[in-house]
């Protein structure tokens, strides 16, 4: 997996502090994106899961992988990646630029959500930027629970 950084301790990429693994390439080429240096699918550096994994054990926090869209590993390991987080306990936030409805739409891509526990997803719109939402940047991106599919609002709760 291409792995731009890992970086510890968040707070701002899901509920509490989390490990943030930040996966390179993304090609929705959203307008005013925050990273546009993250769309390259070179970039950054080869990391095995069990590189990966020696970050998230040493630092034994939550986890989100974010991008870049992670959703371009799906192939290269993603997914047992995650299963190796969840099986120390661990909640998974992903973020993607994909919509829950273009996820489940495809094959490939709906394995996702039986491997988190939330996803943010859709790309980001400048028009619909609001600084004071949570966990995402404009309003049309939707907080989903996995596991119902339903949307989670911490809006109200901040
Ligand atoms: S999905 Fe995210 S990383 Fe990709 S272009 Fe849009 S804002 Fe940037």
């Amino acid at each position: 997996m291409r792995v731009l950084d890992i970086i510890e301790g968040t707070v701002v990429d899901g509920v509490g502090l989390r490990t943030s693994i930040y996966f390179a390439g993304c090609t929705h080429h959203c307008p005013q994106c925050h990273n546009p240096h993250s769309w390259d699918a070179s970039a950054g550096r080869e990391m095995s899961v069990d590189e990966i994994m020696a970050h998230v054990t040493e630092y034994d926090l939550n986890v989100t992988f974010s991008g870049g869209d992670p959703l371009l590993q799906i192939d290269n390991g993603l997914l047992q990646l995650a299963g190796r987080i969840r099986s120390l306990g661990k909640t998974i936030w992903c973020y993607t630029g994909y919509t829950l409805e273009e996820i489940e739409a495809d094959e490939k891509l709906r394995r996702i959500l039986d491997a988190v526990d939330v996803i943010v997803e859709g790309r980001f719109i400048a028009a619909l930027r609001d600084i004071h939402l949570s966990f995402r940047g404009s309003s049309n991106q939707r907080i989903i629970d996995a596991r119902t599919r339903q949307e989670l609002n911490f809006d109200t709760k901040l």
